[in-house]
């Protein structure tokens, strides 16, 4: 079912003035209350209609968002409650403004919390392992100690507004409308200093720079965040403080990358360590272990080093250290050494057989570029 226009819901003009809006839904709420028509579904769907259409064609920014986009510019979904709203809240609601009764809730603004922080802390890999305290300098609102965050001279207090007497609100006309407004002369509060503080004038609170001490727990990670509770800017007028939050970032390290809880790190061999096999000394974050090499170690080989990675943050549970183990090519060989290689590699023969024997993996893979052209040939 589509949706009627809301000015052929009300029966006024697309320049209808909000006086002659609230006259014409006045006359058509009185006449679809639904105590008026008990049990009739159709005036309760019209009454409903009604509702809404008065409610985006009195807000000021609504109705422009409507006269622009239609009803795709008034989000049903977004803007309140038609279909499932119940009567008591559409009565209290809507008579109250109609018929001039009490306003609702006052326009006056409360006093705002004060802003959330984020301090974003680097950290070495080594500090985010084990831990620390760190001292951090913020510069931050801070409540006045003058005037205790108040605003006023010591010995002196806010008194009611004179242009909006104390509601925070007024109401200007623009054209036909006439438009409630925050107080231009209280901003909204409802109350004016005549008498400022000094040290913050008149702001109730200023700019500080406060040293903090903050507990950064063992094991902690990048994306891992400290709250620290009312350390954030101090609120407005004696509102509550904000929260600090402390963003870990950990900076890489030259030999460890980290995955979670994992470690990972490479470890060159060389050639002959890794023909023969023996113990190489592998970097921990608690130093050096030795670490076993099988002979016959194939250059990339893992090897899984249990409890040696991280110890968790939020469990018990500690990571591993993984070691890949990279064969170095020698450099810099001298004649000599050059010469016992060559004399190597004739030991090694260069039969069949001995391919097979000595470097299954390179046999296996001319084999197979063999048979691939092969195939391409025939
Ligand atoms: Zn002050
Ligand atoms: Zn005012």
């Amino acid at each position: 079912m589509s949706k009627r226009d809301f000015y052929e819901v009300l029966g006024v003009s697309r320049n209808a003035s909000e006086k002659e809006i609230k006259k014409a839904y006045k006359r058509l709420a009185m006449k679809y209350h639904p105590d008026r028509n008990p049990g009739d579904k159709e005036a309760e769907t019209k009454f409903k209609e009604l509702k809404e259409a008065y409610e985006i064609l009195t807000d000021a920014n609504k109705k422009a968002a409507y006269d622009q986009y239609g009803h795709a510019g008034v989000d049903p979904n977004r803007g309140g409650g038609q279909g499932g709203a119940d009567f008591g809240d559409i009565f209290g609601d809507v008579f109250g403004d109609i018929f001039g009764g009490g306003r609702r809730g006052g326009g006056q603004r409360q006093a705002a919390r004060g802003s959330d922080l984020r301090y974003n802390l680097d950290l070495s890999l080594e500090e985010a392992v084990k831990g620390l305290t760190k001292e951090l300098r913020v510069p931050a609102l801070a409540s006045c100690d003058s005037c205790d965050g108040s605003g006023a001279k010591k010995g002196t207090s806010a008194s009611s507004c004179g242009t909006c007497h104390g509601a925070g609100q007024v109401q200007m006309r623009q054209g036909f409308f006439a438009v409630q407004q925050a107080c231009p002369t209280c901003h909204g509060r409802g109350k004016i200093i005549k008498d400022p503080c000094k040290k913050c004038h008149g702001e109730g609170r200023f700019e500080k720079t406060k040293t903090l001490s903050v507990k950064i727990p063992a094991g902690v990670d990048t994306g891992d965040r400290v709250r620290l509770s009312g350390e954030g800017e101090a609120g407005e007028f004696g509102a509550p403080p904000g929260d600090l939050y402390v963003q870990v970032n950990v900076r890489d390290h030259n030999i460890f990358v980290r995955d979670g809880n994992d470690l990972f790190c490479e470890v060159p061999i060389s050639f002959s360590k890794a023909s023969l096999g023996g113990e190489i000394e592998v970097p921990t974050l608690d130093g050096k272990v030795n670490l076993k090499i099988p002979s016959e170690t194939q250059t990339g080989r893992m090897f899984r080093l249990r409890g040696k990675g991280v110890k968790s943050v939020r469990s018990h549970g500690v990571g591993d250290l993984l070691c890949k183990v990279v064969m170095e090519t020698p450099v810099n060989l001298s004649e000599k050494q050059k010469e016992l290689l060559r004399e190597f590699e004739e030991t090694l023969g260069g039969d069949e057989k001995a391919k097979k024997k000595h470097s299954p993996k390179a046999e296996g893979f001319f084999d197979g570029v063999k048979k691939f052209f092969q195939d391409l040939n025939s």
